[in-house]
């Protein structure tokens, strides 16, 4: 299982009062190019909760914020006439919401709990503040920093170093990378010369340290993106 320590909620950007499938948002999903439903969870109208992509897999749903996150949509977040944006949610979807975070909380050491708009300034999804009606559902949410943000090097422990060895270790699937990378949480020698590696691969500073540039390369790759620097070429 990938680390987890944080729910991002969102809406489907769709009419109140229409229900909307799994299905229909993971043809939505392909249709972006994506491989399929970027959310884990999905809250219905009536307030049944379903799986969209598996859990352990990373999700497609805030650019430079996969890693590390759960992502949850509600169904709804358009007024009934799509003029404007609104909290659509019906009584049972907050309710399910709830429910949902609190599943999530005991499965995992969840820290933090955000919108899809704390991250993308352009958006009004999920079209209320999730950080403010969920933050006192979780335990420690005061010290959060997500895992997207922890700055690694040689020396550090901890379960960001984890979700780091992970990331690598499914690129390595997709180049031909020579080194087997082994699960650790400790970012020994062998981890800073892979780190060095992918980041020579991906064309970026090589000084073996996890820092954001090295995190947005990495979301590249697992999604199958070119490096950055070669679309600036
Ligand atoms: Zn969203």
């Amino acid at each position: 299982m990938r680390p987890i320590n944080e729910i991002i909620i969102h809406c489907t950007d769709t009419p109140a009062g229409r229900p909307v499938t799994v299905a229909e948002i993971n043809q939505w999903h392909l249709a972006r190019g994506w491989s399929g439903i970027g959310y884990h969870r999905v809250v219905h109208l009536n307030g049944a909760r379903e799986a969209g992509r598996p859990i352990e897999r990373i999700g497609a749903h805030v650019a430079g914020h996969n890693t590390g996150t759960v992502g949850i949509v509600y169904v709804g977040g358009r007024s009934a006439d799509m003029t404007h944006t609104a909290d659509t949610r019906t009584p049972e979807q907050k309710h399910a919401l709830v429910a949902e975070i609190i599943a999530l909380r005991e499965r995992f050491e969840i820290g933090g709990i955000s919108g899809h708009r704390d991250y993308d300034k352009g958006k009004a999804c999920p079209c209320f503040d999730a950080h403010v009606e969920y933050a006192h559902l979780l335990k420690g949410a005061s010290d959060f920093v997500p895992l997207k943000d922890v700055m690694l090097a040689r020396g550090d422990h901890g379960p960001a170093v984890l979700a780091w060895v992970q990331d690598l270790a499914k690129c390595r699937q997709m180049t031909r990378h020579p080194w087997p990378v082994q699960p650790t949480d400790a970012f020994d020698h062998t981890v800073e010369l892979v780190t060095i590696w992918f980041q020579k691969e991906r064309g970026i500073v090589a000084d073996g340290i996890v820092g954001p540039q090295t995190r947005d390369e990495m979301e590249r790759a697992l999604s199958g993106k070119p490096p950055m620097m070669a679309l600036a070429a």
